[in-house]
């Protein structure tokens, strides 16, 4: 088990390790079924490390990381996630996040199946594992934007909203969700944060049903 922890961007060899670090314990916790989601850092250099496209993210080696530019653009001759315009795009309008995930999480699956809006997460212990928020008697909203295969037209959408968002966070409707981090410990933490409390009202509608007049509204 390695840590996770880094102070700033770091070299590549590190970026990988931590990565694929973050890959085996995401799957063992269900959160990369098939070869699903991508993962990032920023690297010491300017560049930015990636997981290539389509391998399963239980069983990634350094091999399966790759250098991008700012604009996404491969460093070396290997094929990037399909979804690296959206990591670029989170590291250039947030200058301190030097991780990121994106997972196919179930439950954020199913919630987003099941209303339109975005998610409201209130009240839950697990809201304190975002930067700044010291209590759980908040209300955080996760903004929710539909899946297109369109990654530019995904990301001109999340440019209207992604600067002033209130958690480094937010869900694809019917396909998984972002978190963004200081480090790949703060990045991981978070992502099992969100799940949990995704997961927890995934669990509460299962026993109260859905609400006719819906969800969040
Ligand atoms: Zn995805």
């Amino acid at each position: 088990m390695i840590s996770l922890k880094s102070d700033g961007p770091v070299d590549f060899d590190t970026a990988a390790s931590h990565i694929c670090e973050a890959g085996r314990l995401l799957d063992a916790k269900g959160m990369a079924p098939a070869s699903s989601g991508n993962y990032s850092m920023r690297l010491n250099d300017g560049a930015f490390a990636v997981t290539v496209s389509g391998n399963h993210k239980g069983r990634l080696h350094i091999q399966d990381v790759m250098r991008v530019d700012a604009e996404g653009k491969a460093l070396e001759e290997k094929k990037p996630s399909a979804e690296t315009l959206l990591h670029t795009q989170i590291y250039k309008h947030y200058p301190d996040a030097n991780a990121i995930l994106h997972v196919h999480s179930t439950a954020g699956v199913v919630l987003t199946r099941l209303m339109h809006g975005d998610i409201m997460l209130a009240g839950y212990e697990m809201l304190k594992a975002f930067p700044g928020v010291e209590t759980h008697a908040v209300k955080v909203r996760l903004r929710a934007v539909d899946n297109t295969q369109d990654m530019p037209a995904l990301a001109n959408t999340l440019e209207e909203f992604i600067a002033d968002l209130p958690v480094p966070a937010y869900i694809i409707r019917d396909h998984g969700f972002y978190v963004w981090g200081k480090d790949m410990e703060a990045c991981f933490n978070m992502c099992e944060a969100v799940d949990h409390m995704l997961t927890a009202e995934v669990e509460i509608l299962k026993i109260k049903g859905v609400p006719k007049k819906g969800l969040w509204k």
